[in-house]
């Protein structure tokens, strides 16, 4: 049969586009991904200790996007979670993202908005506009806290001096001189109440849609027949590296099950200056589990190599112009929609990637049959 779109990947951008076409404009979608689950990166599943667990990396949801909400909550209930993270460093929990907790901790006594205000306006760097991640944080705080809890972890994360390094990556993370110490400043941070993996089910549950797990776009495409191709995967791959393999960041989890209801007083704890991993992640903390026993996961980045998952798109000015040049192929490849972080080279959050599909649902070509 000929299929009305192929879908390459069964993550955020392509089961949005999949429940999209198939309930709006009963068209029919296959949905290919070469794991052998659906969800992409923000799959989560039961460990072998029955832990609820983020195999890919911790996936908190968050968003300022009604339109967002409104439709994936078609999908799920919602568990709702003020996200805390704690940074470790000189022997000590910080509490992370910088505020007025971490500040009096930083220099021993009890302070006010005001003077950690007017201490940061002594101690920052006076640029006007930040040109890249060392900027966007000295120009806030100041060089000893940007060294204390940026600039070791970022050249951990990325093997990248935060001054190489566009200034939205330090730039996700706020700075407040009040005493909210939540990782987000979203609207809306919530879990979906029974997973990501039970969300997804949802989503591609439509009679519509038929999803072929351990499927590789690459070999299953000569035998299959369809109208319009929604590509999700690493755009690089799809022009077989034409113009050489773009750079990404890939991690290595090391999960670790233990016998105590928990092991680290929140569900993330960053590590800037110390060990070979960036943060190890007690998910428990966040989902509410109640288990007499634990699983944490240490997070250790590492280079890209092909046979790897490509993690992270690298956002930095060198790899732009890389990408720019697959871009400009892509706009003029006919009856293919790239969609979604690695096909558009972006380091998107999930409710990004979820507005996105969605606007280019509604900009697909009508098909004959549609
Ligand atoms: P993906 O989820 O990567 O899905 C693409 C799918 O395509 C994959 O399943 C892949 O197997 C498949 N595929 C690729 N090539 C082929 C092929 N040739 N054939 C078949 N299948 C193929 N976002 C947040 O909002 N909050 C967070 O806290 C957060 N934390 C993150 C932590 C980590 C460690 C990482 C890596 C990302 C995090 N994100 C987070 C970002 C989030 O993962 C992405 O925004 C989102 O999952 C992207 O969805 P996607 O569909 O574009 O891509
Ligand atoms: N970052 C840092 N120190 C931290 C946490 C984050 O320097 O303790 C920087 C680092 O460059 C990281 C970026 O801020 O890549 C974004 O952090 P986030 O936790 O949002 O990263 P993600 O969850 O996307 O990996």
């Amino acid at each position: 049969m000929t299929w009305d779109y192929l879908i390459v990947g069964a993550g955020f951008a392509g089961s949005v586009l999949a429940e999209r076409l198939a309930s709006q404009r009963g068209a029919r979608c296959l949905v290919l991904d070469r794991r052998d689950h659906i969800g992409g990166n923000a799959y989560d599943k039961l460990d072998t200790a029955g832990v609820l667990i983020h195999p890919y990396g911790p996936h908190y949801f968050r968003t300022n996007s009604d339109r967002v909400i409104a439709y994936l909550s078609q999908f799920t209930e919602w568990h709702r979670v003020d996200y805390r993270v704690l940074s470790w460093t000189n022997g000590q929990h910080w509490q992370f993202p910088i505020n007025l907790n971490t500040f009096e901790q930083f220099i021993g006594h009890p302070s006010t908005p005001e003077a950690m205000a007017a201490t940061l306006a002594k101690s920052r760097v006076p640029i006007e506009s930040p040109r890249n991640s060392e900027e966007v944080i000295i120009s806030q705080v100041g060089r000893p806290l940007y060294e204390l809890f940026f600039k070791n972890y970022t050249r951990k994360q990325w093997r990248r001096d935060p001054s190489e390094l566009d200034p939205s990556v330090c730039g996700r993370i706020p700075i407040r001189t009040n005493r909210d110490d939540r990782f987000c400043d979203e609207k809306f941070q919530a879990l979906p109440r029974d997973g990501y993996a039970a969300m997804f089910a949802k989503m591609l549950a439509h009679p519509n849609i038929e999803v072929r797990l351990k499927t590789d776009y690459r070999e299953a495409r000569q035998h299959l027949a369809f109208k319009h191709l929604i590509y999700t995967g690493p755009i690089d791959e799809y022009f077989d590296r034409c113009y050489g393999a773009l750079p990404y960041r890939s991690l290595r989890f090391e999960p670790e099950t233990l016998p105590v209801e928990y092991h680290q007083p929140a569900m993330q704890v960053n590590y800037p200056n110390d060990h070979a991993y960036t943060r190890v992640v007690e998910l428990k903390h966040a989902t509410g589990q109640k288990l007499p026993h634990t699983t944490i996961i240490r997070e250790y980045p590492q280079d890209y190599a092909p046979g790897l998952e490509p993690y992270y798109p690298i956002p930095a000015p060198d790899a732009r112009a890389q990408y720019s040049r697959y871009a400009e192929r892509a706009a003029v490849e006919r009856g293919v929609t790239f969609v979604g972080r690695l096909a558009t080279y972006r380091y998107y959050n999930m409710d990004q990637v979820v507005a996105s599909a969605l606007t280019e649902a509604d900009k697909l070509p009508i098909l004959s049959g549609d």
